[in-house]
C-alpha cells in the first residue's frame, strides 16, 4: 500500500512517468553515461509531457499539481538507473522554475518561466564559487548597478546544465558590505557579452550531466534581470534550497530502493558454489538490513514532507533527511555492488554506475558535515 501522502492521482502519475522512464530513459542510461551527455532535446520532451511544471500553476503552463506530484516524478526518474539525467532535470524543474514562479515579475514569467516549463529554455543555477562552496557567505561575484544596467564580475563553478543552459539563475553580491543581507538573484542570459562558459568538468559519477565553470567579466545585464527584491537573494534562495533538499532526499532514497530491487533479482539467479547467492544467510541479512534502513529514511522524508506541506518549515528534519538519505544510499549502493561481485564493477550492469552516482549525494547541495552543523545548531549546540 502506498504511503498516505500519495493519493490515486499521484499513483496514476507514477505509472505514467514509469512508462516514460522504461521506454525513453532507462534504455539509454549507459550510453549517455559513456558519452558524458544526455540529449538536450529531453528537456523539450519532458516539457511536452508536462513533467517540468507538475507543481506549477496552469496559467504558466504547469499542471497545477502539488509538491508530492513532483516528488513522484523524481522518484520514478531515478529508477532509470541514471543519476545525471534526473539531476539535470531537477535543477530546472525543482530549483529554478519554483524560484521564478515565486519571485518573478509577470514579464520574467513570460520570458523565462513559461518557456522553461515547456522545456524550450534550459536553466542552470549559479551559487557555488571556487572559494564559496559550503561557505556561501564567501560569494565574491558582484553585480553593481550602473545606470539601467548591472555590471557583473566573478565566476561560478560546478554548475549543472551550465554548458547547455540558455540562462543562469545567478547569486551575486549587490551590497558586499552587508554580508548575507547583500545578496541578490539575477536571470542572466548566456548570450550577453562578458559571459563565458568554461570547459566541461570531468566527474567520477553523474557523468551524463554537464558541469562547468561560468565566468563574468564586466557582463552587462539589464536592471530588469534582477529577480525578486534586491539584497534579499539569500533568504529567497535558502527557502528554495531547503525544499529542494527534501525532494532530493526523496529521490536519493528512492534510488537506494531501486538498487535493492535490482540486487534481489540478481542474487536470486546468480549461483555460487551451486546455490543462489540469495540462499546464503549473510546476503539475506545484508539485504534485510539495507531494506530496513531505506524504509526508516524514506518514512522520515515522507513525514517531514507532510509537515512541510502543512506550512511548517522543519529545517532540522530536512537536514536530517538529506544526511540520512545520502549516507544510507551510499551504504546500500556499496552492499549492492558487492553482491554483484566482479560483474558489478563492469559497465555490463547498472549497479556500478549507480554506486558512482550515489557518492555525490553526500557532497552536493550541502555536504553531510554542513547538514550536521544545521542539526547541531537546531539542537542548541
Ligand atoms: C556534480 C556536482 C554538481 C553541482 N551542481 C551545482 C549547481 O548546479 N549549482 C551550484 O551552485 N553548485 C553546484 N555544485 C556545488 C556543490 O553544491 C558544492 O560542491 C558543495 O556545496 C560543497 O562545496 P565545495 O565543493 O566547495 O566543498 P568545500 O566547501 O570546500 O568543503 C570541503 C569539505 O569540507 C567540509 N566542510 C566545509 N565546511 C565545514 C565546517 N564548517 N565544518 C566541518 N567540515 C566542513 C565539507 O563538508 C567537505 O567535506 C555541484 C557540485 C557537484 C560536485
Amino acid at each position: 500500500m502506498a504511503h498516505f501522502i500519495f493519493n490515486e492521482e499521484h499513483e496514476e502519475l507514477r505509472r505514467t512517468v514509469r512508462r516514460f522512464v522504461e521506454k525513453e530513459v532507462a534504455p539509454f542510461a549507459q550510453e549517455w553515461d559513456e558519452r558524458g551527455d544526455f540529449p538536450s532535446a529531453m528537456f523539450e520532451r519532458m516539457g511536452e509531457l508536462g513533467f517540468l511544471g507538475l507543481h506549477l500553476p496552469e496559467e504558466y503552463g504547469g499542471q497545477g499539481g502539488d509538491l508530492v506530484s513532483y516528488i513522484v516524478m523524481i522518484e520514478e526518474l531515478v529508477r532509470s538507473g541514471s543519476g545525471g539525467f534526473p539531476m539535470g532535470i531537477a535543477v530546472q524543474a525543482g530549483f529554478v522554475i519554483p524560484v521564478l514562479e515565486k519571485f518573478g515579475s509577470e514579464q520574467q514569467k513570460r520570458d523565462y518561466l513559461m518557456p522553461s516549463i515547456a522545456g524550450k529554455r534550459i536553466a542552470c543555477l549559479g551559487i557555488t564559487e571556487p572559494e564559496a562552496g559550503s561557505d556561501v557567505s564567501n560569494v565574491k561575484t558582484t553585480a553593481r548597478l550602473d545606470g539601467d544596467e548591472y555590471v557583473i564580475n566573478g565566476s561560478k563553478t560546478f554548475i549543472t546544465n551550465g554548458l547547455r543552459a540558455d540562462y543562469v539563475l545567478l547569486v551575486a553580491k549587490t551590497s558586499p558590505e552587508k554580508g548575507y543581507k547583500g545578496f541578490s538573484l539575477f536571470l542572466v542570459d548566456k548570450n550577453l557579452k562578458g559571459f563565458e562558459v568554461g570547459k566541461k568538468i570531468e566527474k567520477v559519477g553523474m557523468r551524463c550531466s554537464d558541469t562547468v565553470e561560468l565566468f563574468f567579466d564586466d557582463c552587462r545585464a539589464p536592471a530588469s534581470a534582477l529577480l525578486g527584491k534586491r539584497d534579499e537573494g539569500f533568504t529567497q534562495i535558502m527557502w528554495e534550497l531547503n525544499g529542494e533538499r527534501l525532494v532530493g532526499a526523496a529521490g536519493t532514497i528512492a534510488g537506494a530502493r531501486h538498487m535493492i530491487d535490482l540486487t534481489l533479482d540478481y542474487i536470486k539467479q546468480r549461483k555460487v558454489f551451486g546455490k543462489p547467492i540469495a540462499s546464503y544467510q549473510v546476503w539475506q541479512h545484508r539485504m534485510a538490513a539495507a531494506a530496513a534502513k531505506v524504509e526508516a529514511a524514506q518514512n522520515l522524508v515522507y513525514t517531514t514532507l507532510w509537515r512541510f506541506l502543512r506550512g511548517e518549515y522543519p529545517v532540522k528534519e530536512i537536514a536530517m533527511c538529506k544526511v540520512l538519505c545520502g549516507q544510507t544510499c551510499f551504504e546500500v549502493a556499496d552492499d549492492c555492488i558487492q553482491a554483484f561481485g566482479g560483474y558489478g564493477y563492469t559497465s555490463e550492469y547498472a549497479i556500478g554506475r549507480m554506486w558512482r552516482d550515489a557518492r555525490l549525494h553526500r557532497i552536493g547541495g550541502g555536504s553531510d558535515e554542513i547538514m550536521l552543523e544545521i542539526i547541531a545548531k537546531q539542537m542548541g549546540l
